[in-house]
């Protein structure tokens, strides 16, 4: 009855290993096979965990575009390069020789979610969100009204907005919203040029702000201090940018020093910078932005009601004042009064966040979350199907989230195949999408033909003393994936 406690620890821990490979291992022909939808932090951390933790299983990773990496390539600002460093992990996953990348598939379109749960043991939405809210409000389909989505995939080279149309002839700009986005957009705004050359920001981004006559940014938000979502790194940043001043009303922070003790962590040490920032800023500083000749002033407790336009044209937008309703001082809730306010400006971005959309009609979804619904990444009523990242939880937190996420599915996905909940029998892979790939005519791109990409993109950078310059048209990737 009780062996287990006269084993010796080695011995046990060849037993317990013995077991759990047992569960684990696979006849060949019954080898999981799990099939990844989208290459971003998500996709690639869930086939981390599945390969990390199975002896056998394969993974496939589909990608819409011909290059993986998801929003670490087109949303991560191309002066925080560190962050991307998390490339190389992923690149180790998709050199692994369980592992296959097939970019330029894109799911729901040329092959379906259900045609995939028929090939593979597993499938798992990891396609992030790639909408972004709207406001509502009139004149909100201005030109000069451009969501930070586009912008951001606009200055990092994503295809879809290579070509958009940004006119930063006006040294006014509105930006709605109080979080980390917010701030990158602001940041490159007000980062000076040569700065900015020097980073992978795409070239056409680069020759468009080295135009622009932008020298002050508005940062607006619904609530107050101590409810902003930016985080304390980024906040940092903008107070050192070179050339530039930052305004921070002391009226909105004066009394923020008789809460600041009462804060948890990290919002306390971001308060005080609020607060030090506006109040107690010291002689150097206050001499350097004294010169500067550009500034971002933060906004608080207004609401947009409207984008003035006159004569087509964006000149301002008017708030709505806000009071801050509630007794928990870090969520209070912003309610409108009938008081309004107009600030002048001649391009507003509008920074209030991504939602995902439902890229198959038969997947449950929660629209106003703009999630797939879920228990832990299993997605409801659909045995097999998982979902991973920023497609099942919305579009909070940063990779370290998005990788504990994507472990935590990874290891639901684990347990379903050892407890035979899921089952690979009969399933025949990534055939069906060669097979539709091929008679669509459209080009699949190997992880070996993305490496091309990437030494294309490096060697473009290295001439004009940048880390890369990326490709962005689709159809000049796959050229180079041919070639
Ligand atoms: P994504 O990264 O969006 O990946 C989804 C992938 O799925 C994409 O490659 C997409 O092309 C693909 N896809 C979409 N639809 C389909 C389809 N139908 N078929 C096949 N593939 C599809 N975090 C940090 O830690 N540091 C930062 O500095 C930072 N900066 C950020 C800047 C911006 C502008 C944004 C928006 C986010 C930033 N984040 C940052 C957060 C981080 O990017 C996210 O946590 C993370 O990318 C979410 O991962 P994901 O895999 O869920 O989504």
């Amino acid at each position: 009855m009780y062996i287990l406690p006269r084993l010796c620890s080695r011995h046990l821990r060849q037993v317990l290993q013995k077991s759990c490979s047992r569960n684990l291992s696979t006849s060949s022909k019954n080898v999981p096979h799990v099939c990844i939808v989208g290459s971003g932090p998500a996709g690639f951390y869930t086939a981390q965990q599945i390969l990390k933790g199975h002896p056998a299983a394969k993974v496939d990773i589909l990608e819409k575009l011909p290059v993986p990496f998801g929003l670490v390539r087109f949303g991560v600002a191309p002066d925080h390069p560190e962050v991307k460093n998390v490339i190389h992990t992923f690149t180790n996953t998709a050199r692994n020789e369980r592992c296959t990348f097939l970019g330029n598939v894109e799911v729901g379109k040329d092959v379906s979610i259900e045609e995939l749960q028929g090939a593979y043991t597993a499938v798992v939405l990891a396609y992030g969100a790639d909408d972004d809210r709207t406001l509502a409000i009139k004149g909100e389909k201005n030109p000069n009204v451009i969501s930070a989505r586009s912008f951001v995939g606009w200055f990092n080279g994503l295809p879809q907005d290579r070509d958009l149309n940004v006119d930063l002839d006006t040294e006014n700009v509105v930006i709605l919203g109080h979080g980390n986005v917010a701030l990158d957009v602001a940041r490159i705004l007000l980062t000076p040029i040569s700065v900015l050359k020097k980073t992978d920001i795409s070239q056409h981004a680069l020759d468009a702000l080295s135009r622009s006559r932008v020298r002050k940014v508005y940062l607006v938000g619904r609530r107050g201090p101590l409810q902003v979502a930016f985080t304390i790194k980024e906040l940092r940043e903008m107070i050192k940018l070179p050339d530039c001043r930052p305004v921070i009303h002391n009226n909105d922070v004066k009394d923020l020093n008789k809460v600041i003790e009462d804060l948890p962590r990290p919002r306390k040490r971001l308060t005080d910078l609020l607060y030090r920032t506006s109040m107690e800023p010291s002689d150097t500083d206050s001499q350097l932005w004294a010169q500067a000749s550009k500034e971002w002033e933060l906004r608080f407790r207004l609401t947009p009601a409207e984008v003035i336009e006159t004569e087509g044209k964006v000149t301002g937008v008017k708030f709505y004042i806000n009071e801050l309703q509630g007794e928990d001082l870090v969520n209070k809730i912003a309610k409108a009064t009938s008081e309004t306010e107009d600030i002048q400006c001649g391009l507003v971005f509008r920074s209030i966040g991504y939602k995902s959309i439902p890229i198959d009609p038969f997947l449950p979804f929660d629209e106003r979350k703009g999630i797939i619904l879920n228990k832990k990444g299993r997605v409801e009523n659909r045995p097999g199907l998982y979902c991973s990242g920023w497609v099942s939880t919305g579009p909070v937190g940063v990779i370290l989230n998005t990788m504990t996420w994507g472990f935590e599915t990874g290891k639901v996905i684990l347990k379903d195949i050892e407890d035979g909940a899921i089952s690979s029998e009969g399933k025949q892979g990534n055939q069906i999408i060669k097979d539709k790939m091929l008679s669509n005519g459209k080009q699949l791109v190997t992880f070996s033909e993305w490496d091309k990409i990437d030494l294309e993109e490096i060697k473009r950078g290295a001439e004009v003393g940048k880390p890369r310059e990326k490709i962005t048209q689709i159809s000049e990737m796959l050229k180079v994936a041919r070639s």
